[in-house]
């Protein structure tokens, strides 16, 4: 089941900038959708996220449609470039809120926050504010706020750009574990090749909203369907 996209396209006005997308996403993979700014990256992955409606086409996960599930029970959590935490709650307090928001027992908000900061390393920060963290530290936060959730789906949306090279590198490993640890399915958008090449179990190219190949990392280098492809992936052909 997982993931299906079926003729997606979407429009804004008549600005045309997803076009007839169809992708299968198997339950439990790290997809990673790659291609340059303004390709159509975050549109696709709002409408998976129910966010934004299709122009055209279709978008099911486990076999719903996503316009068929009403917002609150949506099992997909979103994580962004721009990490919005409340720099008035503590670290603990951030990850609590929206378990809080459904009225979940103080008991169980304790354990859930627990694990996730288990998971993230941050049980030491859980008194901090965030502004006493570091920038991959809050990155950890807006992830771990997603965790607690639970969701049966991440999507991340370019989330280590604001971050320096050597996090981005650190944190690239640490996704890949939380993802081998929490076994969800993953959706991560990125502009950069190596980030999409080291992290995906299979890599979807896009250019100019039209989907331009789909396959894991290695198929792709050795095997470019095109010269975009080849030179976007880094590939000799
Ligand atoms: P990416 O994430 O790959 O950089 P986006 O999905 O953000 O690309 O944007 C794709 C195109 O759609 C861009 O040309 C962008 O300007 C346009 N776009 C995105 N959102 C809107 C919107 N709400 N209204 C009008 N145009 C939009
Ligand atoms: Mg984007």
């Amino acid at each position: 089941m997982g993931i299906t996209l079926r003729n997606v396209s979407k429009s804004f006005g008549a600005l045309g900038v997803v076009h007839d997308v169809s992708l299968d996403i198997p339950t439990g993979d790290f997809a990673v959708f790659v291609g340059p700014s303004g390709c159509g990256k975050s549109t696709l992955l709002r409408m998976i996220a129910g966010l934004e409606e299709t122009t055209a086409g279709s978008i099911s996960i486990e076999g719903r449609d996503v316009t068929e599930v009403e917002p609150a029970k949506r099992e997909v959590a979103m994580v962004f470039q721009s990490y919005a935490l409340y720099p008035h709650l503590t670290v603990f307090e951030n990850m609590a809120f929206s378990l809080r928001l459904k009225k979940t027992p103080k008991a169980q908000v304790n354990d859930m926050v627990q694990e996730a900061a288990r998971i993230l390393h941050l049980e030491e920060q859980l008194q901090k504010r965030p502004s006493e963290l570091s920038g991959g530290q809050r990155q950890r936060v807006a992830i771990g706020r997603a965790i607690v959730r639970k969701p049966k789906v991440f999507l991340f949306d370019e989330p280590l750009s604001n971050l320096d090279a050597e996090l981005r590198v650190q944190m690239r490993l640490e996704l890949a574990k939380l993802h081998r640890e929490i076994g969800a399915t993953m959706i991560y958008v990125t502009h950069d090749q190596v980030e999409a090449m080291t992290l995906a179990d299979r890599i979807f190219v896009l250019k100019k909203g039209v989907l331009q190949q789909a396959g894991k990392p290695l198929d792709l280098y050795d095997d470019p369907h095109n010269q975009f492809v080849g030179g976007f992936i880094g590939s000799p052909a």
